[in-house]
């Protein structure tokens, strides 16, 4: 019952952070991150506001939010010095817009992101073997996601995961209200990708552990 990749009107989502709290609650969700692209033109706008919004949230909400970002479009030479600036600057969900086969991405993207201090690289479309063991030994979760498009090589990235045991996650990337689905809907889509109930299972009790530290 989490979403760690969701975005707002802070960059191209059309909810205000408070609606996409309620929404995600409304939905069956326990916690979000709010996860809005940045890159250097808008970071020192997105991530304040997105500070400001978690740390006023209430923390006895039955819906916690945890402020994130996504490293969208960035320049290969980018990633290390911006996932150091977020952490600095006290962001906890740290997403990769990974090398999606749906948009012009450059490429080695996968590779900066990995080697970059991420925590989830989205939509890694045709990620190399090496990469998936980079993930792996990083401890980086390759997604799996519900957004069209981005969601091709779904069955390609739980193949190569579970080939080389790295840890996948299930998320939205949503935008619009429509594309909050709920959380039966979503362990859907790892289904379809081509996962067991169990390793769906698997994938929510590592994303349970890893969000303990919050
Ligand atoms: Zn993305
Ligand atoms: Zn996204």
């Amino acid at each position: 019952m989490y979403n760690l990749h969701t975005h707002s009107l802070l960059s191209d989502g059309s909810l205000l952070c408070s609606e996409l709290a309620v929404r995600y609650l409304a939905a069956g969700y326990k916690v979000i991150a709010i996860t809005d692209h940045v890159d250097y033109s808008n970071i020192d706008l997105v991530i304040p506001a997105i500070l400001k919004f978690t740390h006023n949230w209430p923390k006895d909400s039955q819906i916690q939010v945890l402020p994130g970002v996504e490293l969208t479009h960035l320049p290969l030479g980018q990633f290390a010095s911006m996932v150091k600036y977020c952490r600095k600057k006290g962001i906890k969900i740290i997403v990769g817009h990974g090398e999606t086969t749906a948009e012009p991405v450059f490429q080695g993207t996968n590779r900066a992101a990995l080697e970059a201090d991420i925590d989830i690289l989205a939509h890694p479309g045709h990620i190399s073997d090496d990469d998936v063991k980079l993930a792996k030994s990083r401890g980086i979760f390759l997604e799996i996601t519900s957004r069209h498009g981005h969601d091709a090589t779904n069955s390609l990235v739980v193949k190569k995961a579970l080939k080389f045991g790295a840890k996948l996650i299930l998320s939205h990337d949503s935008h619009e209200p429509e594309d909050i689905i709920t959380p039966a809907q979503l362990k859907r889509v790892g289904l379809k990708a081509g996962l067991t109930a169990a390793q769906v299972a698997t994938i929510d009790k590592d994303i349970a552990k890893f969000l303990k530290k919050f």
